[in-house]
């Protein structure tokens, strides 16, 4: 089935590109007001309802064709700047690519003029044009920041984009004979040489001192700068520097991403859910296309192994995204049969503007589980990455906006739990999603009760994975070093306390140590690494902190219990991966939270006795058992007290299943089809169909 499934929708994007193409040759030959569906359908040798199917419209079929170009121009300049390793050959890629000879060629020239020749007459170009010239704004801005004065920046990118913008067009109108694409890739060259030569590079406001990328907030679709804004570094955890330097939104910041998001939804939220999910459907693939970038990012904020950035992180907002783009169209309320004289109905209605606020573990990740269902619903979100993770947020929003999400549909906002407070407060946001510690969550939904907002908190965990004596003991294993050491421990859901029944005890941590002692610690760029860096140094001490105490309670170390400094690892923040034995329930690292690389094992009788000490915890997050024996297996998961459980696996979280916690983990599920109740509410509509009879 789901190869037939992949095939079908191979067959139906080539279609897709071929009525494109066919759109295209119209258009150059006839023109753009001569230009019809029949002329295409008889050129793609198709039938004309076909364009209903794929494109809704004439309308819906120009619009993919305009994207579809600016896309490949798109994918041209992002390939031209990867190779770009200075920001003087970053501008030059620009020009190149912009004026590269195949824009030049009489009928590509003749198909763009006739698309932007109605820019002005159609929202829907003026939005692919928008985004267009935003882009190659930016990217001009991005370079010029880092080789002229930062006020100079902006007006010589926007002096760069007209010169392009004049350049083509000329050559457009007048035909060869005064310029080709050499003659305006010179022109252009020679205008940046002068702009920057006259630049003054004494600018006491270009850059933060150590010439690092500042991050600005991204509200209302763009970078905003700040009113005198107080800013933080962001550092790499595997060597301790800095990565760049971070402004904090303050008052006036949150007021204006709130005003923005406030406009924002009114669009949006009036759009059809499959027109949001068609825009949410490129969000999504505009993140699976930059995929190896945005994990690199994600591995030198967040000091986690490639290896996992590369296939979890981007990978899984991405399917988020893609999922919640899907569920959009399908977004409904119910009818209610009333009798004959009268019926009700439900809509399913978007809160306004929601908040998400993001823990450091999985920063981009968080940030697209809680973006997509809120716009899936027609909301728009103000986000905020905790402040050890700022950079990848702000690449998110980036992306929303080149995919086409409105304007102030997406937001990202900077800073410390300041910053968080503002929004759970403001009375312009209706609802917080916060993922965070358990006291947090504590803190949050007292603040967002002055409001009465909506709240969903995915919080912490202590949970247990239990192995009885009949499991596959490898796969047991398996299980437990998947529920402990990704990401060097820092996991919400992670199955801390391994329960192992006697029996086994002994051969389990065997096998255990023996597969810990293989685990590569190392540069989390190597994509040999197994374990990273953890987040910061105060938090490496605390997990260093909650080893010595188990020592001191009396907890044996299996293998590993210490930082690790070999060679250039020194400089950063590592803790090998560390297994307790005979461990017990009154002990601290039995009990508490520790979000590092530390497990607890402990031993077990009987099935009644596990499940007593298991719920044994104030938290509920996860809960995992391993056996061959599938009645006990289910039994045993309707009696843990927790919200998400696996069974002979751990920590698989596919979009299509609800995520979330019970007892202190949480309140609300991210994720599954469930996540839409925490986005909408209902309305319910009672209509009349016959005469009003009142007693007075
Ligand atoms: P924190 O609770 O310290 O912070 C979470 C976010 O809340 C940060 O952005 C933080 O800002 C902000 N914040 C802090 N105080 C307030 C406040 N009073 N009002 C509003 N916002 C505030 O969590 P961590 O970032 O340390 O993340 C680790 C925790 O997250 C662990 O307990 C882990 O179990 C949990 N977690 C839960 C998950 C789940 O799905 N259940 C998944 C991942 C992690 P700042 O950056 O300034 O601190």
């Amino acid at each position: 089935m789901a190869d037939i499934a992949i095939d079908h929708r191979d067959a139906e994007d080539i279609r897709r590109r071929q009525l494109i193409q066919a759109t295209i040759e119209s258009i150059a030959d006839v023109g753009f007001a001569a230009c019809t569906l029949s002329d295409i359908a008889k050129r793609a040798g198709v039938s004309p309802g076909l364009f209903a199917h794929y494109f809704g419209d004439k309308d819906g079929l120009l619009e993919a064709t305009l994207r579809s170009m600016a896309a490949r121009l798109g994918r041209a300049a992002a390939a031209r700047l990867r190779a770009a390793r200075l920001p003087r050959e970053r501008i030059q890629a620009i020009i190149d690519v912009n004026l590269a000879s195949e824009e030049f060629d009489r009928r590509t020239s003749s198909v763009w003029l006739a698309f932007w020749g109605q820019v002005i007459h159609s929202a829907r170009f003026k939005r692919v044009q928008n985004i267009y010239q935003r882009r190659m704004l930016s990217n001009l801005r991005h370079a010029l920041k880092q080789i002229a004065p930062r006020s100079e920046a902006e007006p010589i990118a926007i002096g760069i984009s007209a010169m392009i913008d004049g350049l083509w067009l000329r050559a457009t109108l007048s035909g060869d004979f005064e310029l080709d694409s050499a003659r305006a890739r010179a022109l252009a060259t020679a205008y940046v040489d002068m702009q920057l030569q006259y630049a003054d590079r004494t600018d006491p406001m270009a850059e933060s001192p150590a010439g690092l990328p500042r991050i600005r907030n991204h509200i209302g679709g763009r970078f905003r700068d700040g009113h005198n804004p107080k800013t933080f570094l962001s550092t790499n955890p595997a060597t301790g520097e800095p990565l760049a330097e971070v402004e904090i939104a303050g008052e006036a910041e949150v007021e204006q991403a709130v005003a923005a998001a406030r406009a924002g939804q009114e669009v949006w939220g009036r759009m059809t859910g499959a027109e949001r999910g068609r825009i949410m459907k490129r969000v999504a693939d505009l993140l699976r296309e930059r995929n190896d970038e945005l994990a690199r990012l994600e591995t030198l904020d967040t000091g986690k192994p490639i290896q996992e950035t590369l296939v979890v992180d981007v990978i899984s907002g991405a399917d988020c995204i893609e999922y919640f783009a899907g569920l959009a169209a399908t977004i409904a309320g119910e009818h209610v049969d009333l009798g004959p004289t009268a019926f009700g109905y439900t809509r399913r209605e978007p809160l306004g503007v929601a908040a998400g606020i993001g823990a450091w573990n999985y920063p981009l990740q968080i940030a697209c589980w809680k973006a997509a269902p809120a716009l899936a619903c027609g909301n728009a979100m103000i986000f905020k990455p905790a402040e050890l993770t700022p950079l990848t947020a702000v690449k998110l929003a980036e992306i929303m906006t080149e995919a086409g999400v409105p304007d102030g549909v997406f937001n990202v906002v900077q800073g410390f739990a300041e910053t968080g407070r503002m929004l759970t407060r403001h009375p312009g946001i209706a609802k917080i999603s916060l993922t965070g510690e358990v006291g947090t969550g504590k803190k949050v939904m007292a603040d967002a009760a002055e409001t009465l907002k909506h709240v969903t908190l995915e919080l912490g965990g202590k949970s247990p994975l239990i192995v009885f004596d009949d499991a596959s003991l490898d796969d047991a294993v398996s299980g437990a070093l998947l529920a402990n050491f990704y990401s060097a421990g820092e996991v919400c859901s992670n199955g801390t306390r391994v329960y192992v029944q006697r029996g086994v005890y002994d051969a389990f941590m065997e096998k255990l140590v023996a597969r810990v002692r293989r685990m590569r610690i190392g540069d989390p760029l190597d994509p040999e690494t197994h374990v990273g860096a953890l987040v910061s140094e105060a938090h490496m001490n605390k997990v260093l902190g909650y080893i010595e105490q188990g020592k001191a309670e009396g907890a044996e170390i299996a293998v590993g219990g210490s930082r690790v400094t070999d060679g250039a690892l020194a400089k950063g923040f590592f803790v090998a991966p560390t297994v307790f034995a005979a461990c017990s329930e009154e002990m601290r690292v039995v009990r508490e939270e520790i979000f590092g690389p530390v497990m607890a094992v402990l031993a077990f009788d009987d099935e009644d006795e596990v499940l007593r000490r298991a719920n044994d915890t104030p938290y509920g997050l996860a809960a995992g058992v391993f056996t061959r024996d599938l009645a006990r297996g289910h039994r045993v998961i309707a009696r843990l007290e927790a919200g998400t459980c696996w069974i002979n696996h751990y920590n698989v979280t596919p979009i299509e299943l609800p995520f979330g916690g019970a007892k202190l983990s949480g309140l609300g599920r991210e994720n599954g089809k469930a996540a839409i109740e925490h986005y909408t509410q209902l309305k319910s509509v009672y209509v009349n169909l016959g005469p009003v009879d009142a007693p007075y």
